[in-house]
């Protein structure tokens, strides 16, 4: 008989498979349909020995001490900045937009006093601020929204930025100053081994017992269980009783070149040209040496494996009447991006296991009478 059942074994189950079997001592079945651990964020050496991450880069960045100082618990850290140019008018600028892209773009020498002026010109009045496009339209105009943002997007989501909801475009920001770097948390790091090995420390426990290429559906009624976590789509868990949620997919081309570089940053994106979005190479994320090079080529897609929920209104409408029936079934914990459908980061999904984890303790205390109580954590995490 096992504790729990957790199914999926990505950052949220993973976190948890290991708060729990360390700090409760509970048994646990980790499983994952896949043939791996470590969900999106898996990584692995491929036929010439380049490390690669499967599904895409994976950068990890955050503000948080404590879900750094969590995974630094299970891994190494090697310190990488990310940058990323993207391919407008022939020419490879900074994005985010900053002073060099627009003094680059348009062969100007404008100071960033002078460039905060630019924008006020060109940036468009509007009165709420709801989609993707009036975040970038209202900043920098819309000359600069089409170059960078609007082909990106469509491509990216098969919808017009105008369709979007506004926390899409505003993962993005748009700097007057020079500093090109992705990310600006005060933790940037890569695990200095690979994600994969990092989620391979961590569930190693003798509490924990993983098993890959298991299907939630094969399991549950075999396996003694007492509880769930469940991380995988909730529209899935319910058999789409109300309907697909839309998750949007991609196709990850691999390809390993014959010589030591590519580009010069870790990812180029393509907001004009190409049917992919971006090109990752991969050294730059990892630091390996290494005579031959890895690039990822992302090709969005409607059909495949569900990596980003889509955030719009009607799907957010939607996932709340499968919330609702989540928060009315006992023992069952739905944590994850998949899970909870929102468009989450590694820190935040390890930052919601965490936060789950407490919630548990204080609903199930150890060695306690453990009927069921039904908590809602806020927006984040569904328990019951
Ligand atoms: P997942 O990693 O999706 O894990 C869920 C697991 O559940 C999967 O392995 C799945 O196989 C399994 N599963 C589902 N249903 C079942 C079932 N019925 N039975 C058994 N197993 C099941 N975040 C960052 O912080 N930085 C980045 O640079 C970054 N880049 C990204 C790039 C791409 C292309 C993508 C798609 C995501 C990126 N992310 C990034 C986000 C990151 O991948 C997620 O935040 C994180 O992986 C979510 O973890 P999770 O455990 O919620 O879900
Ligand atoms: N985006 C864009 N052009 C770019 C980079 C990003 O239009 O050059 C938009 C696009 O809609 C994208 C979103 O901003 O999906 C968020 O970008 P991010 O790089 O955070 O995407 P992720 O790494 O999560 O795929």
């Amino acid at each position: 008989m096992y504790d729990w059942l957790i199914v999926g074994a990505g950052f949220a189950g993973s976190v948890l498979a290991e708060r729990l079997a360390t700090e409760r001592n509970e048994r646990v079945l980790l499983i994952d349909r896949r043939n791996h651990i470590g969900g999106n964020a898996y990584d692995r050496y491929d036929d010439d020995g380049l490390l690669i991450h499967q599904y895409g880069p994976h950068i990890f960045h955050t503000n948080s001490k404590q879900i750094f100082d969590h995974l630094s618990r299970f891994t190494e850290w090697r310190f990488y900045e990310h940058r990323v140019l993207a391919e407008v008018d022939g020419m490879q600028v900074p994005i985010p937009i900053n002073l060099d892209t627009v003094n680059k773009l348009y062969g100007l020498n404008l100071t960033s006093e002078q460039l905060q002026d630019w924008f006020a010109q060109r940036a468009e009045k509007i009165g709420e601020i709801r989609t993707s496009e009036d975040v970038v339209v209202s900043t920098v105009g819309r000359e600069l929204y089409e170059k960078f943002f609007r082909g990106y997007t469509r491509k990216q989501w098969g919808l017009d930025p105008s369709e979007l909801d506004k926390s899409v475009t505003s993962r993005v920001p748009t700097r007057t100053n020079r500093d090109d770097r992705y990310f600006t948390d005060e933790f940037q790091f890569m695990p200095r081994y690979g994600y994969t090995r990092m989620f391979e420390k961590m569930v190693s426990h003798p509490n924990i017992h993983v098993m890959t290429q298991t299907d939630y559906g094969d399991v549950k009624n075999v396996v003694p269980h007492r509880r769930v976590i469940y991380t995988g789509p909730i529209d899935e868990y319910f058999n789409y009783q109300f309907g697909k949620l839309p998750y949007r997919s991609l196709r990850f081309e691999h390809v390993t070149l014959d010589k030591p570089w590519h580009q010069s940053v870790g990812v180029v994106n393509y907001p004009q040209t190409q049917d992919y979005t971006r090109v990752t190479e991969y050294k730059h994320l990892t630091g390996q040496e290494h005579a031959k090079t890895a690039l990822t080529y992302e090709y969005p897609s409607a059909e495949g494996d569900p990596y980003y929920p889509i955030p719009k209104p009607e799907n957010q409408e939607l996932f709340k009447k499968y919330e609702r029936l989540a928060l009315a079934t006992p023992d069952v914990w739905f944590v994850g991006r998949l899970a909870t459908y929102r468009y989450y980061n590694m820190d935040q999904i390890v930052g919601q296991a965490l936060a789950t984890f407490r919630r548990i303790n204080e609903a199930l205390p150890v060695g306690a009478d453990t009927s069921s109580v039904k908590v809602m954590s806020g927006s984040t995490a569904l328990l019951s």
